[in-house]
């Protein structure tokens, strides 16, 4: 299972990975999400200063765990946006003697 940011499409393996990175971006979208929850962007980054343990993530990973939890199932139904690299090939162009 997994977790899903609920602003853009980041994915994490767990919900404290995705507190993290909620307040890592702390950008109006990801900020404008907390509030909806009634969480204070800047309440939480306090928190988590004060306390180096995590402290201020507590409340946010627990409203994650609850809402943007997803199953892997669902997951594998392509939510993952798929790497396509490696698409150029060689295509018989290299160096002729
Ligand atoms: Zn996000």
């Amino acid at each position: 299972m997994s977790y899903h940011c609920p602003v853009c499409i980041k994915v994490s393996p767990n919900a404290l990975d995705l507190a993290r990175h909620i307040l890592g971006r702390g950008d109006k979208p990801h900020r404008g999400w907390l509030a909806s929850k009634n969480l204070r962007f800047s309440d939480i980054l306090t928190a988590q200063m004060k306390s180096f343990g995590g402290g201020g993530y507590a409340a946010l990973t627990k409203l994650l765990e609850k809402e943007t939890w997803v199953d892997d199932k669902i997951e594998a139904g392509g939510v993952i946006p798929t790497k396509e690299k490696d698409k150029n090939k060689a295509g018989g162009r290299g160096p002729k003697s």
